[in-house]
């Protein structure tokens, strides 16, 4: 499908007078319909919650949005915890899946009134000592199946490979174990696949779900609250991938939900996920100037941002699709390979592609960096992270986060004998 930027050159233009590039961009009413589309694909479930995973884009002001669809917060660390809270999330509308947990956030989690999803049979103990020997009413268990997940198209996951979860037999027992304790309802939660660009991966997932769910209620006759279908619902990052359609993945679940469930007196099972990419990364766009061009073996497009501000391209060799802003309908006749700043050679958001030809100044429009953009940043060679901006339904421009100055990546050395003089160098330079 054909990639098209939420900003004009001239408005990209504008925004940059006020927040110098590179920063990031969201668009609120991308959001939105998004959100709606969501919550009708699976309103023929009354439970129905979508947790939006906190990692994918951790800004307040973004989460705030789902409030008004009734979603809640997927956290795994204390941070996020205490953004959900932040943004007056009560338990109900918290799930603390984490794993490999801290005691402390465990402790925390508990005092908000989260939701907690155990990733594995020796937490149960951990957790009780933690929470004094009371477990509440309503636990969730992480299931690993093993094996490979595959599907029709080809597309293949490996969980047997996976940290994550319980095995089928940690999970029955882990079950009655805490049914003994007096945990009444229970939650099962599997995260399979990464990334899928189908819709078959939500209603396959959503069949193994359901059978476990009905052979745990046959065996120890507890009530199944809800089944976690958690994330992994992808987006066409390339042109020719074709996207998810949310209705007929909410439609597919809903035919096994009738088929599995219904039929064994669980129809109140209520269906929760924790999409993050789903809900985000086609909404976000990072937007960067070109203030390079190098000629070796090669041609380079140098630009202001670097793999400090997206890390995707850089870590997994993901695409991006980038647009030349006011050169959208431009013949895509230059190779470029588009690169940031930073002293590895893997710093490079686009390799041999084929663009419009570049000038500088001109504004690299990265798409699809709503989630996992931002979020996954990081200091290396003192770089920055830039701010986050939200483009309302209006279209007026709402700072969200400011960009990050010299002195915030210092602050760590405040009260040592070298915070003078970088506070002193940092006035003089920036005022
Ligand atoms: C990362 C994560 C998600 C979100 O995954 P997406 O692929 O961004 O939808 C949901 N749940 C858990 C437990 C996760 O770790």
């Amino acid at each position: 499908m054909k990639k098209t930027p939420y900003i004009t050159r001239e408005k990209a233009e504008e925004i940059a007078k006020k927040w110098p590039t590179p920063f990031y961009l969201y668009d609120e009413k991308g959001i939105r319909e998004n959100a709606e589309a969501v919550k009708k694909a699976f309103s023929w479930n009354p439970g129905f919650r979508e947790y939006f995973a906190v990692k994918a884009t951790p800004n307040p002001y973004i989460m705030q949005i789902f409030n008004d669809y009734d979603f809640g917060f997927d956290c795994s660390s204390l941070a996020e915890l205490m953004l959900a809270d932040a943004v007056g999330a009560d338990g109900n509308h918290i799930m603390f899946s984490s794993n490999d947990t801290p005691a402390e956030e465990y402790a925390y989690a508990a005092k908000l009134g989260a939701i907690i999803n155990l990733d594995d049979i020796t937490h149960i103990p951990f957790l009780e000592e933690i929470l004094g020997g009371k477990f509440p009413e309503t636990m969730s268990l992480r299931y690993n199946p093993g094996g490979v997940f595959r599907m029709s198209n080809g597309i293949m996951d490996n969980p047997g490979d996976s940290k994550y979860g319980f095995t089928k037999q940690q999970l029955f027992e882990g079950v009655r174990i805490l049914k003994e304790k007096g945990v009444k309802h229970f939650g099962i939660h599997a995260f399979l696949a990464s990334n899928t660009v189908t819709n078959e991966y939500y209603p396959m997932l959503a069949a193994q779900l359901f059978e476990l769910v009905a052979e745990l209620h046959r065996t120890f006759d507890v009530h199944i609250a809800f089944v976690n279908l958690s994330g992994g619902v992808g987006i066409a990052y390339s042109p020719y991938d074709t996207p998810n359609d949310i209705a007929v993945i909410g439609e597919g679940v809903k035919e096994v939900y009738d088929a599995v469930l219904r039929d064994k007196g669980m129809g109140d099972v209520a269906i929760y996920c924790e999409m993050g990419r789903f809900m985000l990364a086609p909404y976000g766009a990072l937007i960067t100037k070109a203030i390079h061009e190098k000629h070796i073996y090669k041609e380079y497009i140098g630009v202001d941002a670097c793999a400090a501000n997206l890390m995707r391209p850089a870590m997994y060799g993901s695409y991006h699709h980038i647009t030349v802003l006011g050169k959208e309908d431009a013949l895509r006749d230059h190779m470029y390979d588009v690169t940031g700043s930073l002293c590895e050679n893997n710093d490079k958001f686009a390799v041999d592609r084929l663009l419009p030809k570049i000038d500088m100044g001109d504004y690299l429009f990265i798409h699809d960096t709503g989630a996992h953009g931002f979020a996954m940043g990081y200091n290396y060679n003192g770089r920055l992270r830039s701010a986050e901006l939200l483009l309302k339904e209006d279209g007026s421009v709402q700072e969200i986060r400011r960009a990050e100055t010299e002195m915030d990546y210092f602050a760590t050395f405040d009260g040592t004998e070298f915070y003078g003089s970088l506070q002193e160098q940092y006035r003089e330079l920036r005022g």
